[in-house]
């Protein structure tokens, strides 16, 4: 740490704040936290690493936003109420100014969510943020990945691409008109979690995934541990206006790997009974989220992509992994 600031004082400045419905938060050896009958608690974590998953010159404000979205991504694909994070970090150096906007982008996204910092550690180190995230949800309710049913309509929030393509334009890959570059620069560094869709969804969806990692992959977790397969139909994905008109520059081949292997769009994939079909639909309408029907769950194993002709699109990558 920088001379003058000790740990203490850091802490104590951007990470204290009041946590009532915690037993203990920030301080002790330990938070105490008190689940409430008939209720499991959902844990999850994920690491945002400087030059892995974010420029090193990121706006501050933004990486604070995008460290607790991607968390309560995860809660939200669960079915699961999020209630407390803690925050791990290794900073080069206690900037102020750095620490106070990140905090800032972080309770930003926290408060209104009602979710609760209530722990940590902080070190010195190459830039590294790690969010672990608790949540509630009644016990049997979570979405999980090992529910889906042959039958099943699959179901898909929001638009994808966005991100994928914003960060194609950040890596040199495609130019975008700066209009284009700007409406998907939002995706990609401030996502929205979809957790009042991950509540709506408990009792309707038999299985859920967040898109971190691509459709293709990210679908292909459900299938593989519901022991089932998937058709869906590439004209039916809803995509971003800037992808959209990627596609119809002649750039077909960029804009089909933003859509279906693209990462951080952080929607909902999931699937439902033919049954809750209208209760699907009058959640988007209750939300005012658009939510699009794009295949259904079959025998077999994998997913098929129909392009409008009805034959098989197939891509080299079906989505990240960062040891491929
Ligand atoms: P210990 O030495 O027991 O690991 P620390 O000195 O790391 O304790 O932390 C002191 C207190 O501050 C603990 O309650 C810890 O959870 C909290 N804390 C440390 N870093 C953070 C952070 N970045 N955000 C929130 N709380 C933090
Ligand atoms: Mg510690």
């Amino acid at each position: 740490m920088k001379r003058g600031t000790s740990e203490f004082d850091l802490i104590q400045r951007h990470f204290t704040r009041p946590a009532p419905s915690a037993v203990l938060g920030v301080g002790d050896d330990a938070a105490l936290l008190r689940v409430a009958p008939g209720m499991e608690l959902a844990v999850s974590t994920d690491m945002l690493v400087s030059d892995t998953h974010f420029f090193p010159d990121a706006d501050p404000f933004l990486l604070g936003h995008k460290t607790l979205a991607v968390n309560l991504s995860d809660m939200a694909a669960m079915g699961a109420q999020p209630r407390w994070v803690l925050l791990s970090l290794a900073l080069p150096e206690a900037c102020e100014s750095w620490l106070e906007r990140f905090s800032a982008g972080f309770f930003a996204l926290a408060e209104p969510h009602g979710v609760e910092l209530v722990g940590g550690d902080t070190t010195r180190g190459p830039l590294n943020l790690c969010v672990t995230i608790m949540g509630e949800v009644p016990q049997g309710a979570a979405l999980r990945r090992d529910g889906a049913k042959i039958g099943d309509d699959i179901w898909l929030s929001g638009t994808l691409g966005a991100a994928a393509l914003a960060l194609a334009h950040r890596q040199g890959t495609v130019r975008l008109p700066p209009a284009d570059f700007a409406a998907c620069a939002a995706a990609l560094y401030q996502p929205l979690p979809r957790v009042a869709l991950g509540l709506a969804l408990r009792g309707v969806a038999h299985s859920a995934i967040d898109i971190s990692d691509g459709l293709l992959a990210d679908l292909g977790h459900i299938l593989e541990s519901s022991g089932i397969g998937a058709e869906i139909a590439f004209d039916a994905l809803s995509v971003s206006t800037a992808v959209r008109s990627l596609l119809s520059r002649g750039s077909g081949e960029v804009a089909r790997r933003c859509i279906l292997a693209g990462g951080d769009d952080y929607e909902l994939c999931f699937t439902a009974p033919v049954i809750h079909r209208a209760a699907v639909e009058a959640i988007s309408a209750r939300l005012n989220l658009p939510l699009t029907r794009i295949g259904s769950a079959v025998a077999g194993s994998g997913c098929i992509v129909r392009g409008p002709d009805g034959g098989a699109i197939h891509l080299e990558k079906s989505g990240y992994d960062h040891f491929r």
